[in-house]
């Protein structure tokens, strides 16, 4: 079968390769892959520029939804046609404090599908089957693909952060991840601001298609301003950063209120300068949130049947997987949102 490889460290080295058809092990699931979502960090794994351990050569792709085609001898949950998604910490250590306590996506042991074990830019991808999550019928297979970045976010917006009706939120980042992070802050009842640059103009429109009550431009206005002047020069109760850029960062210390809270999704990928001591003088809460785990996944499932979450405007494009080039170069530039690969 037909794959999209890394086939080993650093910038580059990832192709197109033939490579034989896996089949399942005991305890294992094989899927069908109907749809595959191409991350950020997909690019990072191409550029070489991650710090997430990576084993090549590995088949990337970690945001996947499918059919069942086999499964291994001891596997009695799933059957042939089953639609399902996977979660992806394929291996953890199962012993640390995080994995004792259900949080094992941030085991200092993990290692992910689409990184260190085959991933799902191919026709078919091996699972452990107790990372496997069913669809519920009403939701696609190119929703379905998005089930990862929204447990990704469920963790951040609806159970790291407390929002309650009524919240000032703010958002940078239009991204999926940030559109995302939007529906969830506004299915708590918040009152959305979303913040982008000139470049994701369109990804604003979306925003606000999805329930942004005020979006801006960075470019063309100082979102340190119109936060100032909704809220009556207090600042907003809650800061979400999705776009890990260093900027968005240091506003987001500034334009949280006194007491209020910032969580950060976003990863800048270096050491920045930035004025640590609002955490102290605004008794900030400050809360990072890294990856999914099962119950993120449950409830993001939930919302996607319900409604609650909406994925189509999200996806830009769904393209054949032998145009991963493109589909790549169509992230990077941000000409596309989410682009979904379909192994034929
Ligand atoms: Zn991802
Ligand atoms: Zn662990």
């Amino acid at each position: 079968m037909e794959a999209v490889v890394k086939y080993a460290l650093g910038p580059g080295n990832v192709e197109l390769r033939d490579v034989s058809e896996p089949s399942p092990g005991p305890d294992e699931v094989k899927i069908e892959i109907k749809a595959a979502g191409i991350c950020g960090s997909d690019l990072h794994i191409l550029h070489g520029d991650i710090k997430l351990l990576i084993r090549p050569p590995v088949i990337m792709g970690h945001e996947f939804s499918g059919s069942v085609t086999e499964v291994g001898s001891s596997v009695s949950k799933w059957k042939p046609g089953d639609r399902v998604t996977s979660e992806t910490s394929a291996q953890v250590c199962g012993e640390c404090i995080p994995c004792r306590t259900g949080n094992y996506n941030v085991c200092a042991e993990k290692r992910l599908i689409g990184y260190w074990f085959n991933g799902a830019f191919a026709k078919y991808c091996i699972v452990p089957s107790r990372l496997v999550h069913r669809l519920p019928d009403n939701v696609s297979y190119a929703a379905g693909a998005l089930s990862e970045p929204l447990a990704c976010c469920i963790n951040a917006v609806v159970e790291k952060t407390v929002i309650l009706p009524g919240d000032f939120v703010v958002v940078t980042g239009p991204g999926p991840i940030g559109l995302l992070s939007l529906q969830l802050a506004k299915a708590k009842g918040g009152f959305a601001v979303l913040v982008g640059t000139g470049v994701d103009e369109k990804r604003l429109g979306i925003g606000r298609e999805l329930g942004a009550n005020v979006t801006v431009n960075v470019d063309e206005e100082d979102p340190l301003k119109i936060v100032s002047g909704l809220t009556n020069g207090a600042g907003a109760d809650i800061f979400i950063e999705c776009s890990g850029s260093p900027g968005a960062v240091r506003s987001g210390f500034q334009l949280v209120r006194r007491g209020g809270q910032y969580t950060q999704i976003g990863l800048t990928g270096r050491s920045f300068e930035l004025d640590f001591d609002n955490v102290a003088y605004k008794e900030l809460t400050v809360r990072g949130s890294l990856g999914q785990s099962w119950p993120y996944w449950k409830r993001g499932l939930k919302m996607l049947s319900q409604g609650q979450v909406k994925t189509e405007p999200l996806i830009s494009d769904i393209l054949p997987l032998q145009q991963w080039k493109e589909g790549f170069g169509k992230v990077e530039n941000k000409e596309g949102l989410k682009v979904i690969l379909k192994p034929e």
